[in-house]
């Protein structure tokens, strides 16, 4: 029989995307897929680390250290520190049970795998039921530009813990990068395309920067709704709204509707954020209000229901409503 459930595509980065997809994910009259985040990709001690592509999957996996919603749960870092103790950078925090998935995938990476498929074999392994899909093969990094000059993402936001002022953002390699057929396919055939409240700046934009993906977004027939990553004025973790604010961007749920206005059908702001309603619409956004803070799994639910719910689909698609 045919899978009649509602094809929903997630857009996500790290953390704030991977509740979103949680929500999502446990949602039983849904097919969901994951376009997650590679710019943030780095080599570290001769390996391929893709720290939001892994935040999603340890998240969906149930492997999550829920306390810092990265990371895998029940950690140890016994291999970093004999690393620091030969001398090496030991800033980025890598522990031994990720280790294992680093070399897992850059064996297979120099076996000549597709990246996508290595991360769509680490989520079956793992037990994930959703899809996770990559935007693209090739190499996609963001850099940041700060007062010393550029660096990588991983540097200013792990080494510099975001203290350095951003002046500007380039995703290196983006002019080659292609979409995959997989992520192309699945925003082709959804039912529903939703923006996680991930970081627009630098998890969300470096997956619109790869060749075709803003236009196969454009083209789809799909409703696009976002959820405002900024409540009240603030972030709920990280740099966005500093970083929002310092690229001459307002670092409110309106500045957030103003930068998808024309990509995105919808926004879901917070009720904080009530007040912004009609300046959201005038952008010719349908916005709606709703609580978006997700602090447990109850609150991640609800939302990824309330928000299949408000997609208001036509009729003959209505599978998830
Ligand atoms: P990163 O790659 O780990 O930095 O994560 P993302 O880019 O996916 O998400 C970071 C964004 O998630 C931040 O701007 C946060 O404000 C946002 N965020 C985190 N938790 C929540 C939440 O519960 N609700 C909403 N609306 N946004 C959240
Ligand atoms: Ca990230």
């Amino acid at each position: 029989m045919a899978d009649e459930r509602c094809k929903v595509v997630l857009l996500a980065g790290g953390v704030g995307g991977a509740k979103m997809a949680e929500g999502l994910d446990g949602l039983d009259d849904i097919d969901l897929a994951i376009i997650g985040n590679v710019a943030d990709d780095a080599e570290f001690h001769g390996l391929w680390v893709s720290p939001d592509i892994d935040t999603v999957t340890y998240t969906l996996a149930e492997r999550i250290d829920r306390k810092q919603g990265w990371g895998v749960a029940d950690e140890s870092h016994r291999a970093l520190s004999v690393l620091a103790e030969l001398g090496k950078d030991a800033w980025m925090s890598l522990g031994d049970r990720d280790f294992g998935l680093h070399i897992y995938r850059t064996e297979r990476i120099r076996n000549g795998d597709r990246r996508s498929e290595i991360a769509a074999d680490v989520a079956k392994a793992f037990g994930v039921k959703s899809r996770i899909l990559l935007p693209t093969d090739d190499i996609l990094q963001t850099q940041i530009k700060t007062d010393p000059g550029w660096m990588s993402f991983q540097e200013y936001f792990v080494r510099e813990a975001c203290r350095p002022d951003v002046q500007d953002i380039r995703f290196e390699g983006a002019e080659k990068a292609q979409a995959t057929p997989e992520a192309l396919a699945a925003i082709a055939e959804a039912d529903l395309i939703v923006i996680a409240p991930s970081n627009p700046l630098v998890s969300i934009a470096p997956i619109l920067s790869v060749i075709g993906m803003k236009q196969a977004l454009q083209a789809a027939a799909a409703p696009k709704i976002a959820v405002s990553p900024i409540i009240a004025g603030k972030v709920v973790k990280g740099p966005a709204d500093r970083m929002m604010a310092s690229l001459g961007l307002e670092a409110t749920a309106l500045g957030v509707a103003r930068h998808y206005a024309d990509l995105a059908d919808a926004i879901v702001i917070d009720r904080q954020d009530a007040a912004l309603e009609a300046s959201v619409e005038a952008l010719g956004l349908r916005c709606i209000v709703d609580d978006i803070l997700m602090k447990n799994r109850e609150d991640k639910l609800r939302l990824a229901r309330f928000v299949v719910d408000c997609a208001a689909l036509p009729a003959s698609r209505r599978a998830c409503a």
